[in-house]
């Protein structure tokens, strides 16, 4: 039966697998750290759901960081347990585990976005994670409602500054890239582009659809020129004195300054990062997490393996290697998310990202956001 929501959910796929090959695939990136970029199974899952040692468990993965395999191998000589990966496209993956049904290897769904998050809960391929310790470890905001998903990590999409043009003093918020003052001055990736998509999306759930439609149209009459490239572009491109801000997500600014390449430390160095709406709705944040799913066969391990992913080491861990927000208070965060000090951010239900992503895409292409 094609229903009204499966319709609706085929969309919001499709709309994802645009934005994603046409968005972070086009992001030029340095070494494994990238998401959604590649298809590749690390390690086959074993036939047999068990081995001699803890067992094993098996994870379907869009997010490609070096450091989540760091943390597994950790995981595996903690516990014994074997950590499988099968590394995909999220759309692609969740499109997998419907198809294998009961019979998916799969024991944890890793993705990012909440809005993707939501849409695998949706779809009936996840269940609830029952642990004491996770629950212990994440607050609830950075959670499933039920628990079907655990958030991972989070990150901010904030406007960075060319800051030998741009007095900090002079930013505010969004809506205010939006106003004649940045007449040619801004540069933003395309909105095929999922980040630019749940931005978007979030202002429709804060200000509403017109108001969303306004900005969104304010904010392509600003462009310094046609979107390009990635986040990590954008800085560039006003480093170089093409257009005066961007926005751009937090990690990528940590991993240009950590850089092997020395052009991209130096534009590290000459933007400056702005937390905006902090006297209104807040800073945008999107979040990245791990799904049980529903017929996991090796659950009990998997539940230890989010227990153990969202624990203050792992979270330090995490955001020491790639600079994403830790979801557990208790991680000490790399000096550089530290010298940002605290900030608001939005209060919106990740799920909305999903729910509102038609419409998301509806207004960047009625606007002629490219
Ligand atoms: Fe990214």
């Amino acid at each position: 039966m094609f229903n009204k929501r499966s319709s609706f959910l085929l969309t919001f796929l499709l709309i994802s697998l645009i934005a994603i090959l046409t968005g972070c695939g086009s992001e030029n990136v340095a070494k494994n750290n990238t998401e959604d970029t590649k298809t590749k199974e690390t390690t086959q899952p074993a036939e047999s759901k068990t081995t001699e040692n803890g067992g094993e468990v098996n994870i379907y993965t869009a997010r490609h960081y070096d450091v989540d395999q760091e943390l597994y191998d950790m995981f595996t000589k903690e516990t014994g347990i074997k950590v499988n990966v099968v590394e995909g496209k999220a759309p692609e993956l969740i499109e997998r585990l419907k198809r294998e049904g009961e019979s998916t290897p799969a024991d944890l769904f890793v993705t990012v976005d909440g809005g993707i998050l939501n849409s695998a809960k949706i779809e009936g391929i996840l269940q609830p994670v029952v642990s004491d310790v996770v629950d212990k470890q994440v607050p609830s905001d950075l959670r499933d409602k039920e628990n079907h998903w655990i958030g991972l990590s989070t990150r901010a999409r904030v406007i960075v500054y060319a800051k030998d043009r741009v007095n900090p003093s002079d930013l505010s918020t969004y809506e205010d890239l939006a106003s004649d003052k940045w007449r040619g001055k801004v540069a933003v990736r395309s909105s095929t582009n999922l980040y630019n998509q749940s931005l978007l999306a979030s202002f429709v759930d804060i200000m509403g659809e017109k108001e969303a439609e306004d900005w969104a149209k304010g904010l392509v009459a600003n462009l310094a020129r046609e979107p390009e490239g990635g986040d990590r572009d954008q800085a560039k491109a006003i480093v170089s004195g093409v257009g005066d801000v961007a926005l751009m997500n937090t990690y990528y600014v940590g991993q240009l300054a950590a850089s092997e390449d020395a052009e991209e430390v130096k534009v590290a160095e000459k933007i400056g990062v702005f937390f905006p709406n902090q006297q209104t709705s807040g800073t945008h944040i999107n979040i990245s997490g791990a799904g049980l799913v529903k017929h996991s066969q090796n659950k009990d391990n998997a539940v230890k393996l989010l227990e153990f992913l969202t624990a203050s080491e792992s979270q330090s861990k995490i955001s020491q290697a790639n600079f994403e927000f830790p979801v557990n208070s208790e991680a000490t965060l790399p000096e550089l998310l530290e010298s940002w000090g605290s900030f608001k951010h939005q209060n919106v239900d990740f799920a909305k990202y999903g729910e509102l992503n038609p419409k998301a895409v509806e207004i960047a292409n009625k606007v002629g956001w490219k």
